[in-house]
């Protein structure tokens, strides 16, 4: 149900949704929010009211990291009375990274926060950002007949899906369908209507308060495993001064080579500290640490289980509690449990 009433908080960061090209050199580059408005006139036909604060300087998402992530957060903070959802502009390559983050840092939300962006720039004729963008916004004023927010998440809403953020991953870059949620279900689609799974929504307690949080620990590093991958590769990561979590992105249910001098090193980042984490590369499924010996080896030296986890959310829920002051076993322990719906545990 549409509240008329309501109002949203549209948040630009940048992306190509709002970026042109450069007539000369077909580049394209970021422009500012009243291009966005000018191109999508809808706008002001949507019957409740929109409300905007861009980023100073619009940005490419590659751009994005902890700083930005926390100047969201202080936006949505010092607003967050004031709004019914919050819709954020941002470009599409880090979104993923966006919302996993976000998702942590905005603890116990009972408004919608909606990430979208788009794969062709609204000016142009064929763009995607202008469903993405007027679906969102619907998006975050959808209520219950009790007037509670149907979607009270951090989400991605892209082509014609609402999903977790913190579950999705960019899968492709040119395709209007940018995302997908390979480990959760998708919690609405858009159609003629928007069907919402209210089943698989996370709804905080009634009357719970939301928190914002905005300490985040970047001493965390991601390896990706290959076939032929170096001690001295791995050595390195492992000797870099104050790291505290490292993320390892393992073969199929959460494998690893068996030799000696790879297992040796690894343990000794763990001995050292280090909080390794297995997620696996595959881009859908579980890490099964018991499954193979190839998985057992790593459990046994103390290397923890992802689960089902994506990278992103594993290595921003690392920044996120390493950022808390949180010792590594008290890591260790948040780590094995969902957070913001991020893991599935059994
Ligand atoms: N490079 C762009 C960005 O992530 C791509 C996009 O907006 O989709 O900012």
């Amino acid at each position: 149900m549409l509240d008329y009433n309501a109002s949203v908080l549209l948040i630009y960061t940048g992306g190509t949704i709002g970026m042109t090209e450069d007539a000369e050199t077909g580049v394209l580059k970021s422009f500012d929010f009243g291009y966005l408005k000018e191109h999508v006139p809808e706008l002001s036909r949507l019957k409740f009211n929109i409300d905007n604060i861009p980023f100073e300087r619009p940005i490419d998402s590659s751009d994005m990291g902890p700083e930005e992530w926390k100047k969201i957060v202080r936006i949505i903070e010092e607003n967050y009375d004031r709004y019914d959802g919050f819709v954020i502009l941002q470009g599409t390559d880090t979104m993923a990274y966006s919302a996993s983050a976000l998702s942590f840092m905005l603890e116990s939300l009972n408004k919608p926060v909606i990430l979208t962006g788009s794969q062709l720039p609204i000016g142009k004729i064929r763009t995607d950002g202008k469903e993405n963008l007027i679906t969102a916004l619907e998006i975050a004023v959808d209520k219950n007949p009790a007037g509670r927010a149907l979607a009270p998440e951090v989400c991605i809403f892209f082509q014609n899906l609402l999903m977790r953020g913190n579950r999705t991953t960019k899968i492709n870059a040119a395709n209007f369908k940018a995302f997908n949620s390979l480990n959760y279900p998708i919690l609405a689609e858009a159609g003629t209507y928007i069907r919402y799974k209210p089943e698989l929504i996370r709804y905080p307690p009634e009357h719970s308060r939301t928190k914002f949080h905005y300490l985040l620990d970047t001493n965390v590093a991601i390896i990706k495993l290959f076939p032929g991958i170096s001690p001295a590769t791995l050595k390195s990561i492992i000797a870099i001064p104050n790291l505290k979590g490292i993320v390892l992105e393992t073969y199929g249910a959460g494998n690893a080579p068996s030799e000696s001098w790879f297992l040796d090193i690894i343990e000794e980042g763990v001995k050292k500290g280090i909080v390794v984490v297995n997620v696996t590369q595959c881009a859908s499924g579980s890490v099964e640490m018991n499954r193979y010996q190839a998985g057992k080896t790593l459990k046994d030296i103390g290397v923890l289980s992802g689960y089902d986890t994506t990278t992103e959310a594993a290595v921003t829920k690392l920044m996120f509690l390493f950022g808390h002051g949180l010792s590594k076993s008290q890591v260790e322990e948040q780590m094995k449990a969902s957070l913001a719906g991020e893991t599935t545990v059994d």
